[in-house]
């Protein structure tokens, strides 16, 4: 029976009824923000994604992977999951791999927090976090930077409360580029109740030199979660690839609420290949920190107080500025990202990157002169 989509009746219907509704909170989550003007630019410097493409022999593995493509893959990044908790020290069941660290988040708030729990995390930090907060339907609980644009960890100890059941540290931060020492670190979790879990989110770690290792701390604390991904020093945001570190108590939950299948074959394959290619990435990193030497002393130079930055990109305290000056690298053909009221974070990019910034930043008579909100070295 064909059923009629345009009569009167139809019509009446569908005003007199109401929308499916989301479960309270989802409408008023703010969108993810998209980066001016990236696919028209010359230099992209908006998402801290990798300048560089990925090696011949992962580009292989991306063909061969999509020649298979009619099965599916393994049931959870299996290969991808020895290799790394081989190199780690850790048993397989305590790595996780994830369409992204995103991914890994999301189901880790999911799976820990819901209506009535708090999340607690520094602000400004990554922009995901309050959204995935949000989408587990979690209250959150932003604790400022300090005046340095760090952490500010005695606070967010403080603001541990009955209702929170996680806290995220970012370090190296996104944007700021801020790190938290592994001092600073353990200090922390011997604070944290253990029934909280802490979200350690190192998407960066690989530019923050010398290496250090939070893997470390998960013998000792099995409320730590270690996020790591594959988008940054491994260059393959496209092909969404992330990890995850924890103990057995966490990750066997996890493995209850996931989906299965979380990685494409294509995704697998590259990252198992990018993996063992350390000297590659070692070159890469270190390409990326001499710029980030370079362009932080830059504008310094220039009487700008940038952070010290453990990560691929550099925090520009431009205050209410930010936007003045995004357009104003943009009208260089850099894209940049822009935060409203706080700055702007430049992803490194190359020398010529570098210069049509600094370029833009020359461009802005009283930049250089105004005292920034956080952000002093
Ligand atoms: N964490 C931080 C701090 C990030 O900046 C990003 C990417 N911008 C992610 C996690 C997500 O990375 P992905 O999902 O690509 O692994």
């Amino acid at each position: 029976m064909s059923v009629p989509t345009s009569s009167p009746r139809h019509a009446l219907a569908q005003e007199a009824s109401t929308a499916p509704a989301p479960r309270p909170g989802i409408a008023a989550l703010p969108g993810y923000s998209r980066s001016a003007g990236k696919s028209t630019v010359r230099w992209i410097a908006s998402s801290n994604e990798s300048a560089v493409p990925p090696s011949p022999a992962v580009q292989a593995a991306i063909a061969a992977a999509g020649a298979a493509a009619n099965r599916y893959p393994s049931l959870a990044g299996d290969e991808l999951v020895s290799v790394i908790a081989a190199r780690l020290g850790l048993g397989p069941g305590q790595v996780l791999a994830g369409a992204g660290s995103l991914a890994l988040l999301q189901l880790l708030l999911s799976t820990y927090t819901g209506p009535g729990d708090e999340v607690i995390y520094a602000w400004r930090s990554y922009e995901a976090y309050p959204i995935l907060a949000g989408v587990a339907g979690a209250a959150v609980v932003e604790v400022p930077l300090d005046a340095s644009a760090r952490h500010d960890l005695d606070a967010m100890a403080a603001a541990i409360g009955p209702a929170t059941r996680a806290v995220i540290v970012c370090s190296p931060n996104n944007p700021t580029g801020t790190t938290v020492t592994d001092a600073e670190m353990l200090q922390f979790l011997h604070r944290v109740p253990p029934h909280v879990l802490v979200i350690l989110d190192e998407a960066y770690r690989e530019f923050c030199l010398p290496e250090h290792d939070a893997v470390t701390l998960l013998a000792g604390f099995p409320n730590l979660a270690v996020l790591r991904t594959f988008s940054k020093a491994y260059g393959l945001a496209g092909l969404r690839a992330g990890y995850l570190a924890a103990s057995e108590v966490v990750t066997t939950m996890l493995r209850r609420a996931a989906l299965p299948f979380p990685l494409s074959r294509v995704a697998e394959a590259a990252a198992v290949v990018a993996w063992s290619e350390s000297e590659g990435t070692a070159r890469t990193v270190a390409g990326i920190v001499a710029e980030r030497d370079y362009l932080t002393a830059q504008l310094r130079r220039r009487g700008i107080l940038v952070p010290s930055s453990g990560g691929n990109f550099v925090w520009i305290p431009a205050g209410t500025r930010a936007r003045e000056l995004e357009a104003a690298c943009l009208q260089r053909s850099v894209s940049v990202r822009a935060f409203d009221g706080d700055g702007v974070r430049v992803t490194l990019a190359g020398r010529a990157a570098s210069t049509a910034v600094l370029a833009a930043v020359d461009a802005l008579p009283g930049l250089t002169r105004q005292t920034p909100a956080p952000g002093a070295p």
